[in-house]
């Protein structure tokens, strides 16, 4: 990133980003996750004093589109206070361990824990009443002891996925897609004006079908425009919508 940026990256020690929100829940997000990632973003400008900051926000929940499948949406964004912009991306994936479950038995805690990928990704322990007893739990015997402590069998545990990046391999690589996402819109440039992130601001449906000519929901034409010139620019898809979309030919 440094290297395509061009730009030295500062990553900030000891920024506590957990007042903007935890997934466990002790702190909840007040606000969704763009609004919440730009306050953490420009919390951190103003504390370590630079133009230029990208963070990342993560959401955990039901996929909007595959039912009874949990989904991780990644937020990326860049900030550029000295130039007034922000250029943000979003990655969307079924991929994820993203899970809790009330456990009452050992035997239910060692198929929880395997089918989670523990310990390469870590737990998180709490009481039945949802009081963290530790986070981050990433081997077995810290995992075990905690069950006995807890008396499991007379009591319950609550056992639910660590989303916090570094405890979570499969989060970081969704995170790495978001990223990439965004390098390719702050590396597309304004032919007018040379400004990052020439993006695509709107999508225009009826590509039409290749047999009758029917225009379909496909979409047909994309629209950028510069944040800073206005330049627009059209891109017309020279392909044509297949058959089976047509209202026509596939009614
Ligand atoms: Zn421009
Ligand atoms: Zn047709």
């Amino acid at each position: 990133m440094e290297g395509k940026l061009e730009a030295i990256c500062i990553i900030p020690e000891r920024y506590n980003t957990d007042r903007f929100g935890t997934f466990s829940g002790e702190i909840e997000r007040d606000a969704d996750a763009i609004t919440t990632l730009r306050k953490k973003i420009n919390t951190a400008l103003d504390e370590f004093n630079v133009d230029v900051g990208i963070g990342s926000e993560g959401s955990f929940g039901p996929h909007p589109f595959l039912p009874l499948t949990p989904a991780d949406e990644e937020l990326v964004m860049l900030i550029d206070r000295k130039n007034n912009f922000e250029i943000g991306a979003t990655y969307l994936t079924e991929e994820t361990n993203y899970t809790q479950r009330i456990i009452h038995t050992i035997e239910e805690l060692k198929q929880f824990a395997d089918a989670v990928q523990f310990p390469s990704h870590a737990l998180i322990a709490k009481t039945e009443e949802g009081i963290v007893i530790k986070k981050g739990i990433d081997n077995w015997h810290d995992l075990l002891q905690i069950a006995t402590r807890q008396d499991l069998g007379r009591n319950a545990l609550c056992v639910e996925t660590d989303m916090r990046a570094m405890h979570n391999p499969t989060r970081m690589k969704a995170i790495e897609k978001a990223t990439q996402l965004l390098m390719d819109k702050i590396l597309t440039t304004c032919p007018n004006c040379d400004a990052p992130g020439f993006e695509v601001k709107e999508k225009i449906q009826g590509l039409s079908c290749s047999w009758c000519g029917t225009p379909t929901q496909l979409v047909k034409s994309l629209i950028r425009k510069c944040w800073r010139c206005q330049h627009t620019v059209i891109e017309e898809k020279i392909e044509k919508a297949p058959p089976q979309y047509c209202e026509v030919c596939n009614p």
